[in-house]
């Protein structure tokens, strides 16, 4: 089993804080609004036990410390938190009016990124004390916040690949033949479990025709012999995602089967290969989607080539067409074009990438070729 992942320290909330505070600056906001949730968790180490109607902010500026507004009942909580040391904490009771509170530590003219995850109700509540600030979703303004990993990080991303594949390794020593899909992925989940994942986000079993809906999960239908299978799976470990795809084949495969594998196996790896520090986002998708329209396949490749990951398994930056932000040591994301014919099969490759200063390292590392399953 995996080693327990260092835990991360009081002095990397507060740089983390620090450097978002300095970004939203840079990017002339007057603070960063942040509300539970995964960009919360990664600031300061803090998450309440529920995330209830009870409104928590914390408050980021470039000319003041980071301050962290909670309901008073939560207070002990967030004091035994990791990043506490870092934070002054206020409080309001109920009975009283949270807006006000926070208004107290904001502008009247501010102008703000919130995160994605705070609830409309309490947006909607500052907006009503403090109508006239402005209000920007933080991944339209600071869209790299939590992008770049650090090397504590990177250890828990690889930890958690490493145990993905683990699973793959598996999963294709069970019986497909006969079964249901929603079978193959109960074993999946298992697995991703057994390997050391505290919480699976998604187990894809897209038997035959199913695997040409990219977004399939898993049903009722029985997997075939013939049939191909994509399989794609992941969740978090240690806080931090995996998210691999393979595609199987159940028996012998058809020359159609093999020359579509082919294909999409190449455009994965020479999108990988074109990984390298300073490149837009966007060329990773050009590259594949090249090789793959270029086989006479582009209207069937109907979503990017990839997304970041990191304590959330979809985040920016993503591999997409108009995505010209470029790519810097430290990010991790996917590499999985894929192919879908409707009525017959899908295939998608997935990998989890990180950019290194020489180019990209894969952080998933199973068989790329098209695999035989029973
Ligand atoms: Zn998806
Ligand atoms: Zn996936
Ligand atoms: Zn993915």
């Amino acid at each position: 089993m995996e080693a327990m992942a260092v835990p991360f320290t009081r002095e990397d909330y507060r740089h983390r804080m620090q450097r978002a505070a300095e970004d939203a600056a840079a990017e002339g906001l007057d603070g960063l609004l942040v509300t539970p949730g995964p960009d919360l968790l990664w600031l300061t180490g803090y998450q309440p036990t529920a995330i209830t109607e009870r409104l928590t902010l914390l408050v980021l500026r470039g000319d003041a410390d980071p301050e962290l507004l909670v309901p008073r009942l939560e207070r002990p909580d967030v004091e035994s938190a990791a990043g506490a040391e870092a934070l002054a904490i206020s409080d309001w009771r109920d009975g009283s009016d949270p807006y006000e509170s926070a208004a107290a530590l904001l502008r009247e003219e501010g102008a703000y990124a919130v995160s994605d995850s705070a609830w409309a109700m309490h947006l909607l509540g500052l907006q009503r004390r403090l109508p006239k600030s402005g209000y920007w979703s933080v991944t339209d303004r600071l869209p790299m916040l939590r992008a770049v990993k650090d090397a504590n990080e990177l250890a828990r991303m690889e930890s958690a690949a490493e145990a993905a594949d683990a699973t793959f390794r598996e999963i294709v020593k069970v019986a497909f033949a006969g079964r249901k899909e929603t079978d193959v992925a109960a074993d999946l989940a298992r697995l991703l479990h057994e390997f050391g994942h505290e919480q699976v986000d998604f187990t894809v079993v897209g038997s035959g025709p199913n695997g040409a809906n990219p977004h399939h999960e898993a049903g009722d239908r029985t997997i075939l012999a013939g049939d191909m299978v994509v399989l794609d799976f992941g969740g978090l470990m240690q806080g931090y995602g995996s998210d691999t795809s393979r595609t199987v084949c159940v028996g012998e495969p058809t020359s159609q089967m093999r020359e579509v594998h082919d294909i999409v196996r190449t455009a994965q790896q020479t999108a990988f290969e074109a990984v390298r520090p300073g490149i837009a986002c966007q060329e990773v998708d050009r590259t594949a989607r090249r090789v793959i329209t270029e086989a006479g396949y582009g209207d069937h490749f109907v979503h990017r080539t990839g997304h970041g990951i990191g304590m959330t398994t979809h985040e920016p930056p993503y591999m997409v067409e108009g995505e010209v932000r470029p790519t810097v040591p430290g990010m991790c994301f996917s590499i999985e074009p894929g192919i879908y014919l409707a009525g017959q099969f899908g295939v998608r490759i997935e990998d989890i990438v990180t950019v290194t200063e020489d180019g990209g390292r894969r952080l998933n590392n199973t068989d790329r070729r098209l695999v035989i399953v029973e």
